[in-house]
């Protein structure tokens, strides 16, 4: 027996499953839906107290998705688009996780998901060619198959702010947001860091609080929303035409239409009619601009004229010219650490209760009892709001204990390697082992949806496939591997994002292996080349019959 967080008593699983799926986020959900409907038995753990991974944890004030949630939703049923109604062109949170919560119910889901459980190991049984998955709730469990459905920033990278442990105030961070209100009001707030989450949270803590003090490291790009409520007429257009419009996003670069790419590059246009496309994609909101021509993310001349054209908007919004200057990105080409969508952020500076804090000039040095040292001043809060980031792409893995042949461990390889894998779904040494847009795929530098129910649906293939030809184990040559991972860096090297120091290249984890870790060259071709392998018997695995004697 073992006491759920809750407090209720539960018997520890011993079963033994077909597929062991780890995390209940949209990738998790819809690999059990696609995996249990082809008739496997699924098991899936999931560390929260309820679904929706990345859209459970970051309930942070701000927090909406940054692309149009049309193309920010599941596809696989047409009765699920029918019924479901975003209020929003770009959903909040809560939204987002009561869609998630939604089709938990709809789809029956919910009594495969066992919640508030952490998933200690994984570890490949090389005589039984089963997984023996082990919990903190005493679940040990085997599975045939294991999916990784883990998410790509899902885990909070370690902070690395000297003294935090002192703050006596209260502290969150975005990642792990809690489940009860947070008040700033007639508080004085820290927050540190401007990514994403930062730039979201920012304009909101600023509505209440006393006084809010944003610290920031480097300045980013970051483009409005333009949010607003659901164009109905759109919508019904879109779901009208939907098989075309999903067409349309796998043949696109990014597996986005709203991103699409134009088919000039800037160099070829006129000064009149770059500034115009980019008027319009800006008005249109958004990620829109990246598309706005064809070269924005391989010419360092067509992206700089992207880049002027947005630190020009910057200036016109923020009022005092000083601030405007430290909010200007200059540090890097546009892009290539991931651009911000944001709801008001840079106006929010023109408020008098916010103060931005540039540590470049004036960097932090430790946090005290009270609050934050910075270019030798104390400033000192109540509240203390950290937006740092993620171990991205393979945090959430290396985390877990997990060991292929030979006890080979994926921390290990992932350590001394960088994150090789073949085509994102899988590392060699790691049998039976599938992820879900793992590194090496288009991942976050794609339709993440479409890459969840793509990914998925080819496992469920596969696994039909195995079962159909009486095999047991399936798993990735070495030297497909090697080609593939040199297929990655080839392909990234193609454009301007590996320059620089991003999350996508692991540079914000100090230590982390250097290596640009998504696939960047074309989406459909990602697909393609998945599609392929599978019609191809499973080209760059190699598929065995060794009998199972689970
Ligand atoms: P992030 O992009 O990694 O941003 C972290 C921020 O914290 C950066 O500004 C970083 O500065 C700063 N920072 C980190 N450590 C610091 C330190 N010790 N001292 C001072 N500053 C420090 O993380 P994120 O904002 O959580 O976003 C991560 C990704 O999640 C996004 O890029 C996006 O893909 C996704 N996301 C999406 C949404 C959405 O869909 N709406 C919302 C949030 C996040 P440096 O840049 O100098 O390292």
């Amino acid at each position: 027996m073992a006491e759920s967080d809750s407090g209720q008593l539960r018997v520890a699983d011993t079963g033994d499953y077909d597929v062991v799926i780890i995390g209940a986020g949209f990738a998790g959900m819809y690999s059990l839906h696609k995996l249990r409907g082809e008739g496997n038995s699924c098991k899936v753990f999931e560390r929260g107290t309820g679904v929706g991974g990345v859209w459970y944890w970051n309930r942070y004030p701000g927090a909406r998705v940054d692309v149009e949630s049309l193309e920010y939703s599941y596809t696989f049923s047409a009765d699920l688009e029918r019924e479901w109604k975003w209020t929003e062109a770009y959903a909040s949170q809560p939204e987002l996780e009561a869609y998630c919560n939604h089709v938990a119910d709809r789809f029956d889901l919910r009594r495969d998901i066992q919640l508030e459980t952490n998933v200690l190991a994984c570890h490949f049984q090389e005589d039984s060619g089963r997984w023996l998955v082990t919990t903190n709730k005493g679940d040990r469990v085997t599975a045939k198959y294991l999916v990784m459905a883990t998410g790509t920033l899902s885990e909070p990278k370690d902070i690395d702010l000297p003294g935090i442990e002192n703050f006596k105030g209260e502290l969150y961070r975005t990642s792990k947001w809690p489940r009860h209100e947070v008040s700033f009001a007639g508080k004085r707030v820290g927050e540190i860091g401007t990514g994403s989450s930062g730039i979201q949270c920012i304009p909101e803590i600023a509505k209440t609080a006393e006084h809010l003090t944003v610290f920031q490291r480097t300045a980013g790009f970051s483009m409005p929303s333009n949010n607003g409520p659901s164009d109905t007429r759109r919508t019904q257009e879109w779901f009208d035409r939907r098989d075309e419009m999903h067409r349309r996003q796998r043949e696109s670069q990014l597996g986005l239409i709203m991103s699409e790419f134009g088919p000039n590059s800037a160099m070829e246009v006129s000064e009149e009619e770059r500034r115009k496309m980019y008027e319009e994609r800006w008005a249109q909101g958004g990620i829109a601009i990246v598309g706005s021509f064809n070269d924005l993310l391989f010419n360092k001349d067509s992206n700089e004229s992207c880049a002027a054209f947005v630190r020009e908007k910057i200036r016109e919004k923020v009022a005092n010219p000083q601030v405007a200057e430290k909010l200007v990105p200059t540090s890097h080409p546009i892009f290539t650490k991931r651009p911000c969508v944001d709801t008001g952020y840079y106006e929010t500076f023109n408020r008098d209760n916010v103060e931005l804090v540039d540590v470049r000039e004036n960097p932090i040095e430790r946090v005290t009892e009270k609050g934050v040292i910075a270019g030798g001043k104390e400033y000192e809060f109540d509240t203390l709001v950290l937006a740092i980031g993620f171990d991205a792409m393979t945090g959430a893995m290396t985390r877990i204990d997990i060991r292929g042949r030979g006890g080979k461990s994926i921390k290990d390889v992932w350590e001394n390697e960088g994150p090789v894998s073949f085509l994102g779904l899988a590392v060699a040494g790691f049998p039976n082992m599938f992820m879900i847009a793992g590194p090496g795929s288009p991942s976050v530098l794609g339709n993440m949806m479409g890459a969840f129910e793509h990914n998925a649906g080819w496992i469920g293939n596969m696994i039909r496939y195995m079962r159909d030809h009486q095999l047991q184990t399936i798993e990735v040559d070495e030297k497909a591997q090697e080609d593939w991972t040199a297929e990655v860096e080839r392909a990234a090297n193609l454009t301007l994002y590996p320059q620089v120091d991003s999350w996508y290249t692991g540079a914000n984890v100090p230590g982390k292996k250097r290596a640009f870790s998504a696939y960047l060259g074309g989406w459909a071709n990602y697909l393609d080349t998945c599609d392929n392998s599978a019609a191809d018997g499973y080209r760059g695995f190699r598929l065995s019959g060794v009998k199972e004697n689970a």
